[in-house]
C-alpha cells in the first residue's frame, strides 16, 4: 500500500505513521467468539462497510524523543511481501521512503507477541536482525508467559502452539536478546508503557507525553474499528483472554472519552490516528489530522 509516511507533533516528540500494509479478513462465523456472523454483517452495514470482507491494516510508528529513535511493533515481516502480493510487510520499504535509515533505529519495543507485530524484527531471510543496531524491547509479562516451557507444553492445539513456535522461532533467531521492561515504567524517552492485557497476557499500550500534549497508543486495545468500538463487548478469536480484552478495552476508552485523549492504534484506517467519542452503547472512533 503506497502511503506516505503521516507525521505529527506530540510537544517536541515527532511522531512517524509508517504503514506494513494491510490484509483482508473474511467475514465470517470463526472472528468473533461471542457473536454470529449475521451479528457481525449487520454491524458492518450499519457502519457502511463491505460485509464480506474486512480489510486489517497494520501501523507501526517511529517516534523522534529525547535524541532516540524508537520504532513501536515491527508488522509481519518482509518475508511476507512475495506471498502477499505485496499487500503486508512493508515496513521496511517504507521507512527508507519516509527517510529513516533501519540501521539507525535505536530502541524497537513490542507491545504483545503476534505476528503481525513481532515477525518484522527479521530480515527477509527469516535469520538477521532487522534493525541490527537496535536494542528491543519486549513486555515482561509476555516475555516470561512465551519463553515459558510449561505454559508451551500446556498451550492449546491450533492457534496458541503456532504463536509459542513462532514467537521462539523469530527470538532464537535473535539469540534472545531482548530487554523485558515492566509496565507504568518509561519504556522510551517521554513514552510509558501501561498494562492493557486480556488481548494477550502481556499487551502493552503506552502514554505519549510532550510539552503538555498527550497520546495514547493503544496498540490492539480496539482491533476492526466499526466492529469493537461499537460493540466494545465482543471478543475477538485473536484474544488470549476475552472477557479480559473486554474489560481493558472498556476501561480505557472511558478513559479516552473522560480525558478527550486522541488515541494512535495498531489496526485503524491509516494513519489511525483518532479520537473516541462515546456511541449508543459503545463508542465511535473519529480520524483526527493532528494533536
Ligand atoms: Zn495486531
Amino acid at each position: 500500500m503506497a502511503d506516505a509516511p503521516y507525521r505529527y507533533k506530540v510537544g517536541d516528540i515527532e511522531v512517524i505513521v509508517v504503514t506494513d500494509g494491510f490484509r483482508n479478513v473474511p467475514v465470517d462465523g470463526k472472528y468473533l467468539s461471542n457473536a454470529s456472523e449475521d451479528d457481525l454483517k449487520a454491524q458492518l452495514k450499519a457502519e457502511g462497510r463491505p460485509t464480506d470482507i474486512m480489510t486489517n491494516t497494520f501501523t507501526p510508528i517511529v517516534l523522534k524523543t529525547g535524541g532516540k529513535t524508537v520504532l513501536f511493533d515491527t508488522g509481519n515481516g518482509e518475508s511476507q511481501v512475495a506471498p502477499s502480493k505485496g499487500e503486508r510487510g512493508l515496513l521496511n520499504q517504507n521507512l527508507a521512503a519516509a527517510g529513516i535509515d533501519r540501521s539507525k533505529i535505536d530502541i524497537v519495543v513490542i507491545s504483545h507477541f503476534h505476528g503481525d507485530h513481532v515477525n518484522g524484527l527479521l530480515n527477509a531471510d527469516n535469520k538477521t536482525a532487522a534493525f541490527p543496531n537496535a536494542e528491543i524491547k519486549v513486555p515482561a509479562v509476555e516475555w516470561k508467559f512465551w519463553t515459558d516451557d510449561g505454559e508451551m507444553s500446556r498451550a492449546s492445539p491450533g492457534r496458541m502452539t503456532e504463536l509459542f513456535q513462532n514467537n521462539r522461532r523469530v527470538f532464537d533467531a535473535l539469540g534472545r536478546k531482548v530487554t523485558p521492561y515492566e509496565w507504568d515504567k518509561d519504556v522510551a524517552p517521554g513514552v510509558l508503557a501501561v498494562g492493557t492485557p486480556g488481548h494477550s497476557i502481556g499487551h502493552t499500550s503506552y502514554v505519549v507525553s510532550s510539552g503538555g500534549k498527550t497520546v495514547y497508543v493503544q496498540s490492539d486495545v480496539c482491533n476492526n474499528a466499526f466492529v469493537f468500538a461499537p460493540r466494545p463487548e465482543w471478543q475477538g478469536f485473536f484474544d488470549q483472554d476475552g472477557a479480559k480484552a473486554v474489560a481493558t478495552r472498556k476501561r480505557v476508552y472511558d478513559m479516552l472519552v473522560a480525558d478527550k485523549l486522541p488515541v494512535q492504534a495498531f489496526h485503524f484506517p491509516y494513519p489511525a490516528l483518532s479520537r473516541i467519542e462515546k456511541s449508543g452503547g459503545g463508542y465511535r472512533v473519529v480520524p483526527i489530522s493532528g494533536v
